[in-house]
């Protein structure tokens, strides 16, 4: 396990506590009577581990798996990806990009919902992560991706809104769905309302990263993203959280590969 490993402010003890916490609360959540639910996970996650991902990072809860702490993947959509894919698909082995990318239609503007509960200073958050996308150098040159926020409840692409949970994760989202529409929520973790300003941009920027695509640079999950550095300690992608500095030339150079004008 990567002792960065996914998005917090703690290290390995925190990771390992963390993991142990949501795999015996999802334990919790999981009765026994339920043996066909169980079941249908055990073939998702096999797709996963075909994939390349750790079986020991992958939580079902709520519907949905959760792999390395905070990306979202309904398990409606996973079956929808085996489905599209068949039995094909070997595991792909640093910038790295999950399956599915967004697709065309939404890539010029990705409208995203922030619920009224979501706070002030998480909101000037997530303001500043899309002006951080929309503004990353090479926009308009050789990058087309943009995103807005809309106050309508009903025409946009990703919800924004307030969970709480006693864990490390600090925000967590979904990634594209298998049609090419844009992760469909990020959830901000309450727990870290008293975070920095600069650290909750950069969890922001990072959980919007998710829901256009990109998996952890600093892990191996996913598809890498050819002619990007192998290491690149400061990038937004990073599985942990910096005080915000600006894109890396490697976060740039790969939203270029993956949305080039
Ligand atoms: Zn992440």
């Amino acid at each position: 396990m990567n002792t960065k490993h996914y998005l917090s402010k703690v290290g390995l003890l925190g990771c390992i506590l963390l993991l142990s916490s949501i795999i015996s609360s999802c334990k919790k959540e999981m009765p026994a009577a339920q043996p066909k639910a169980e079941d249908e996970n055990a073939s998702s996650i096999a797709y996963f581990v075909k994939k390349g991902y750790k079986a020991e990072d992958i939580v079902f809860k709520d519907g949905n798996f959760i792999i390395q702490t905070d990306i979202v993947i309904s398990r409606e959509d996973v079956e929808a990806r085996i489905k599209n894919e068949g039995a094909s698909g070997s595991p792909q082995t640093e910038h790295w990009r999950g399956n599915y990318i967004i697709a065309a239609p939404y890539h010029k503007n990705v409208r995203l919902y922030i619920e009224p509960t979501v706070t002030p200073e998480w909101k000037t958050a997530v303001q500043g992560a899309i002006a951080n996308w929309n503004n990353m150098p090479g926009q308009g040159t050789t990058i087309e991706l943009g995103m807005s926020i809309t106050t309508s409840t009903t025409a946009y692409d990703t919800r924004v809104f307030m969970g709480y949970e006693n864990a490390n994760w600090i925000a967590r989202a979904y990634l594209p769905a298998s049609s090419g529409k844009p992760g469909v929520s990020v959830e901000i973790n309450s727990k870290y309302n008293t975070m920095s300003a600069s650290q909750k941009l950069f969890a922001i920027t990072h959980e919007l990263g998710h829901t256009i695509g990109f998996m952890h640079t600093n892990q191996t999950s996913g598809v890498f993203i050819p002619g990007t550095a192998t290491v690149d300690a400061n990038s937004v992608m990073n599985s942990f959280v910096l005080p915000w500095a600006g894109f890396t030339a490697g976060d740039a150079l790969a939203t270029k590969k993956l949305y080039p004008k």
